[in-house]
């Protein structure tokens, strides 16, 4: 651990330190031999849910930990810093943001308890659909009104850790596109009980860079109770826009978790490794590098703390949380191949984990928002240039 990291100013101390020692009984040989087996980390994620860490958003009447953004971001924030691998299972805080806000009180009173208790896992959001890509207005996954019943078909890619979870969040079209005066409207929010879907639902592993439960989901002729409406019909985009603060300020998080391992890791091998009889972190071309990585992070650090500030007040964060997102995803790939560059040829070796860090810490660029679009938001929303879009 750097031990001047300026986003370490002991305010979340306790949080870190639970986190830490609950990591320290993962350490990176568990991961790397996950990556090695494409194996899902089932005992972590069953500690971290034991440990009511998973379900610290949930307020407290629902048996969760009531806790801020702040807090949640730490706690993954801290997982990718430790060498591990966030991604698994940040699942369960992204998508709760629709159940607490737009849900009805019989939707969270027949979920959040089960998920707080971790009997219940929610990891699962199906928007991404193959034709549509980054325009999500354009889906095809539809749901037809049948009486007290809605009968959903479609195809989404990129459906990931829907095999180990319980519940889905998944998008879909109520009104066709072309009947809307606005495109976003139409579209709808639905809870799937993975449980009770039987053949309806067809699961396919897509293989990815790095071990990643992802996959395509076909859904054929799924029945399921207007009961699981999230909201009002028609409005699931609003709800989804609404949530994406909150996965952009704890992505963000992820991204500065893995820029600390990067640059710890970089400058720990730059001091003692040695060639031409002294140790390379001597050399300028090694140590700049790592130093303009760990000022990147930090200040990408900053920027994601003070989104979630603004996020955890109330206030309006957009802006913050898109450009903390955008920093900090670029800021720990500079880390990243800072860090390479520093174990020359050991840097692609499996045993040294920087090769696997490298491989994981990619995706926070494209998904779950490729970061051009991130810009076209800044450019357009904050900046008022022409929308690009
Ligand atoms: C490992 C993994 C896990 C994922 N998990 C999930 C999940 O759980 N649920 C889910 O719903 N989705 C998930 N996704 C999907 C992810 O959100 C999308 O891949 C991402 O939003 C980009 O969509 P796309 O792949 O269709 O790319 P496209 O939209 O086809 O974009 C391709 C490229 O074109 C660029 N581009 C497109 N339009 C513009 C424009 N107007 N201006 C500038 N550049 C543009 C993009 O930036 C990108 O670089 C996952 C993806 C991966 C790889």
């Amino acid at each position: 651990m750097i031990s001047s990291d300026l986003n370490d100013d002991g305010m979340y101390m306790e949080i870190q330190t639970a986190i830490r020692d609950l990591c320290s009984r993962f350490p990176s040989s568990y991961w790397r031999e996950l990556d090695e087996s494409r194996m899902y980390p089932e005992r972590f994620v069953e500690a971290l849910t034991d440990a009511g860490w998973l379900s610290i958003l949930i307020p407290e009447r629902y048996g969760g930990g009531g806790r801020s953004l702040s807090e949640a971001s730490i706690v993954l924030e801290e997982i990718n810093a430790s060498g591990g691998n966030a991604a698994a299972c940040h699942g369960q805080m992204y998508t709760m943001a629709p159940i607490l806000r737009h849900g009805s009180e019989e939707q969270r009173e027949r979920y959040l308890p089960e998920i707080a208790k971790g009997q219940l896992r929610l990891q699962a959001f199906a928007m991404t659909e193959q034709d549509s890509g980054s325009d999500i207005t354009r889906i095809r996954t539809s749901a037809v009104r049948e009486g007290d019943s809605y009968i959903i078909n479609g195809q989404k890619v990129f459906t990931s850790r829907v095999q180990h979870s319980d519940l889905m969040l998944l998008l879909a079209r109520t009104t066709k596109r072309e009947n809307q005066s606005r495109s976003t409207d139409g579209l709808s929010l639905f809870i799937i009980d993975l449980r009770q879907a039987g053949d309806t639902i067809e699961v396919n592993p897509i293989k990815t860079m790095f071990n990643h439960e992802t996959n395509e989901v076909l859904i054929r002729n799924l029945k399921t109770n207007s009961s699981q409406l999230i909201g009002e019909e028609g409005k699931g985009f609003s709800y989804v826009l609404d949530g994406f603060n909150a996965e952009r300020i704890l992505l963000a998080a992820e991204c500065v978790g893995d820029g600390r391992w990067f640059c710890a890791k970089g400058a720990e091998y730059a001091t003692h490794r040695e060639v031409f009889d002294r140790p390379i972190g001597r050399n300028q071309g090694v140590q700049f590098p790592l130093a303009r990585a760990y000022a990147s992070v930090t200040a990408a650090g900053l920027m994601r703390r003070s989104a979630a500030g603004l996020f955890d007040a109330g206030h309006p964060c957009g802006p913050e949380a898109n450009m903390a997102k955008l920093l900090a995803s670029e800021a720990a790939w500079q880390a990243a191949n800072a860090c390479l560059d520093t174990h020359g040829g050991y840097g692609f070796a499996a045993e040294y984990d920087v090769e696997r860090k490298f491989r994981e810490t990619r995706l926070y660029q494209t998904a779950p928002i490729a970061n051009n679009l991130v810009l076209a938001y800044i450019g357009h929303h904050v900046m008022g240039m022409p929308r690009s879009y």
